[in-house]
């Protein structure tokens, strides 16, 4: 069944070489995975009430943000399943404790409920391009459970293409640097920053802004983590919002001795010895990664492949050919041979801190404000233990598909307006220059400014 969608589009106000001024109901700031489905589910409630949805994002959506250097892996279980309590049980044990289960029940049922979206969507189509089927509901293939995994890259463009759909207007290279109050600064009323190939400013107001600009790898250059820089986590914390879990955000990712490729879905099991051939046994290195990290403070570690076979060394390549790119290049065979490993910063992306969100409607901090995906605080899914592999990007469609609603939600209850002050911005918290108040600044950002820029 083919939808189509008709909606008010964002009144531009100002579009000239110096400014871009919009005002519209719902802005969404990010274009990854949580934001793409913010937008969607943003976009579906606000036709019912006539609304506009605009998305503003730092790269470009379809392309940016960490998913897309990867292969997408969500945590997806039909409610009530069986196998649902066993790998909550084994999280749980794995992250401290901290899980909630009954918050994790309601997340990976809206997962659930979105991802069950898809085939509607038009995934099919893509999927029949697809050597390997990403999606299957149904749970009858080998593994005997539903999945939706596979390239990230036909992810993210299909949900690129679907808020197109919707009507949304979107600023690609446009990254937000702070956010707009009301006057009587109690309610959220846009946001502000520059655009960095027309090299203008931009303001757009909005009664509802979602935040979903991804977890910071606190500047590391951890694989596709240069975008994402902590503006979200700053911005919400400007605008009242709490921080959880951030002493667990030191996460650190495995990588070939002088690459940025964390990658370390390979790690997990291979095989590692000191310089000296000694080899290095651990337990589980999705539990900790200690016995590995005490060799490295002392010397060189260094990694081999051997948990796989010659015949599944065809197929592991193609399924992380970027990962395979880089030890070529290296003259390494990772299957073979013993190469020398580093350590990389992956902060809150496979950490789990980020703004506290208490409840399904993703409101964080003043009215109208409200967060999805790696921004947010994910220590009630999997606690102190990384979210990656599965539960991160099941958490950025639910938190995604919540956010969208709930923004909506409030939007309508609000009349469009084009006044507001900035909050703060980015470039003046960093340096401690605060800027006028006036909707309208847009010009090139300050140097402190410029380090969140790509
Ligand atoms: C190599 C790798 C593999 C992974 N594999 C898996 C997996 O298999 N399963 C799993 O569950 N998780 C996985 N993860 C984690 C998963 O990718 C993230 O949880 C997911 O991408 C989070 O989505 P997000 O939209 O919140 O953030 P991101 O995908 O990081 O998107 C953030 C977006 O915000 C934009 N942005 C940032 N700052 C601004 C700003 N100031 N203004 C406007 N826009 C801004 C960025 O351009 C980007 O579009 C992996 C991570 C990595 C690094």
């Amino acid at each position: 069944m083919t939808t189509r969608f008709t909606r008010p589009s964002p009144d531009i106000l100002r579009d000239d070489q110096d400014a871009l001024e919009i005002r519209t109901d719902i802005l969404i700031i990010g274009g990854g995975p949580a934001a793409t489905w913010a937008a969607i589910n943003a976009a579906d409630t606000a036709a019912e009430h006539g609304l506009s949805v605009t998305l503003v994002d730092k790269g470009w959506c379809g392309a940016s943000g960490v998913a897309a250097t990867a292969g997408v892996g969500h945590w997806l279980t039909p409610p009530g399943a069986p196998q649902r309590r066993e790998t909550f049980g084994v999280k749980d044990a794995t992250g401290g404790g901290l899980s909630d289960w009954a918050w994790t029940d309601a997340f990976l049922d809206e997962t659930w409920a979105q991802i069950s979206r898809l085939p509607d969507m038009g995934w099919n189509r893509v999927q029949k391009k697809q050597t390997v089927p990403s999606l299957d509901l149904t749970g009858d293939n080998p593994s005997g459970v539903p999945y939706f995994r596979g390239p990230a890259p036909d992810y993210l463009r299909f949900l690129r293409g679907q808020v197109k759909k919707r009507g949304v207007l979107i600023l690609d290279h446009s990254p937000a640097t702070g956010l707009l109050v009301t006057d009587t600064r109690d309610a959220v009323a846009g946001a502000h920053g520059h655009q960095t190939q027309a090299n203008r400013g931009w303001t757009v107001h909005a009664s509802s802004v979602v935040l979903a600009t991804g977890g910071t790898t606190w500047r590391s250059h951890s694989l596709g983590g240069d975008t994402n820089t902590g503006d979200g986590q700053l911005m919400a914390a400007e605008a009242g919002a709490d921080l959880a879990a951030m002493e667990f955000s030191n996460f650190q990712g495995m990588v070939p001795f002088g690459t940025s490729m964390d990658k370390n879905g390979y790690f997990i099991q291979a095989e590692y010895r000191t310089a000296g051939g000694t080899p290095i046994t651990y337990t589980d290195l999705h539990y900790s990664r200690v016995p590995i990290i005490e060799h490295s403070v002392r010397g060189t570690v260094y990694s081999r492949f051997s948990q796989f076979t010659p015949d599944q060394w065809g197929r592991v390549r193609s399924s992380m050919p970027n990962f395979f790119a880089v030890t070529d290049k290296l003259g390494i065979d990772p299957f073979t041979e013993f190469f020398p490993i580093d350590w990389v910063n992956e902060g809150t992306v496979r950490g789990t801190g980020g703004i506290r969100v208490d409840d399904t409607t993703c409101a964080a901090g003043l009215p109208g404000l409200f967060v999805a995906g790696d921004v947010a605080a994910r220590d009630k899914i999997t606690g102190a233990a990384t979210g990656a592999g599965g539960p991160n990007l099941a958490w950025a469609v639910a938190s995604g598909a919540w956010a969208g609603r709930h923004a909506a939600r409030h939007a309508s209850g609000q009349v469009r307006k084009d006044t507001g002050v900035h909050l703060d911005s980015i470039a003046s918290a960093r340096s401690g220059d605060r800027r006028s108040s006036s909707p309208d600044w847009g010009g090139s950002p300050t140097a402190s400014g410029a380090r969140c820029f790509p």
